[in-house]
């Protein structure tokens, strides 16, 4: 994607990029019969564009990205998605290639503008606009303005993406809960809000969004808590993208084996024994012709099927 402009809103830089014209496969997806939204002039739909594969859209999404003048997206909104809306300007508001990352005040107070110039306004977000995505406090400042807005939730990483990796999120055998965490606060350091000796003792499956950076740190505090060392892990990296990528691992070994691996965010750690499942559900190793490597991980003795 080329850069055309840039521009100042408040202090910060917003990158734009010029609208493309193609004629574009996905315009002859239709939408089912149904009564669809109307994107009208001076509303902002937030909209959650999922971990990344396209396919995993809402046919909500599709519907806001046909009508939208402008999409203002995030850094992990895959392009192929922004080419769905090919009307519209399309706007960068994430942080990528090294340039200064839009300041979230900036980002809202743009979509402000934005509406209130009359557009009609797509903000698209990465997974669920109100997982870990500031999207709550985007809406708040669009209403606070008088801007009408309309959610549209999307896929969430920390559950779609550990699908993708073959692992469930929940399992009658491992888990009755489990607990969203995020590896750092707005300061970038470890949330000091977080009780991980809690966590570690009430949830049997952790899912960290953001953990890369202090894995060192997240891993040590749920030991310290009484995690065990051999306890399986997952890191899955770009999930449900051509990119992605699955480590397998133990709490004792996450940090290290991540350093050694040399991968990189985004990544979605999971922590928890839903993690052995990917033995028997690792459906795209399958499909690429591997073998599922226990068709029982969990020990269970039985018929997955049996109560
Ligand atoms: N709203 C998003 C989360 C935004 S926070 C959602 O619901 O998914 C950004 C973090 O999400 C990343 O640092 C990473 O931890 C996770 N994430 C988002 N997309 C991802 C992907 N495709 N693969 C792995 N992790 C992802």
């Amino acid at each position: 994607m080329s850069l055309q402009r840039e521009y100042m809103v408040g202090r910060k830089p917003f990158r734009t990029l010029k609208p493309r014209h193609k004629t574009l496969m996905s315009n002859t997806l239709t939408l089912p019969d149904s009564t669809w939204p109307e994107l009208q002039p001076g509303w902002v739909w937030l909209c959650g564009a999922g971990p990344g594969d396209p396919g995993l859209l809402t046919l909500h999404a599709l519907n806001a990205l046909r009508q939208a003048d402008v999409v203002i997206y995030d850094a992990l909104v895959q392009d192929c998605i922004l080419e769905w809306a090919p009307q519209a300007e399309h706007i960068y508001a994430g942080k990528r290639g090294g340039k200064p990352s839009a300041k979230q005040r900036d980002i809202s107070l743009h979509l402000v503008e934005l509406a209130q110039a009359g557009k009609r306004v797509l903000r698209l977000k990465g997974g669920d606009p109100f997982v870990f995505g500031r999207g709550g406090e985007e809406a708040q400042t669009l209403v606070q303005h008088g801007v009408p807005i309309r959610i549209i939730p999307g896929i969430s990483a920390g559950i779609g993406g550990l699908a993708y990796a073959g692992v469930p999120v929940t399992h009658r055998d491992v888990n009755q809960s489990v607990t969203f965490v995020t590896g750092h606060d707005q300061s970038g350091e470890t949330p000091s809000s977080l009780n991980w000796q809690a966590i570690a003792q009430g949830s049997q499956v952790i899912v960290i969004y953001m953990g890369m950076k202090h894995v060192d740190r997240i891993a040590n505090a749920l030991l310290d808590a009484g995690r065990p060392t051999d306890e399986p892990c997952a890191v899955v990296c770009s999930a449900t993208t051509n990119d992605q990528k699955v480590l397998e691992s133990t709490l004792g070994a996450l940090a290290k084996d991540i350093d050694d691996s040399g991968l990189e965010p985004p990544a979605i750690l999971c922590i928890g024994r839903s993690v052995l499942m990917r033995q028997v559900l690792d459906w795209q190793g399958m499909i690429a012709g591997d073998a599922p490597r226990d068709l029982d991980p969990l020990g269970r003795g039985r018929p997955a099927e049996s109560a």
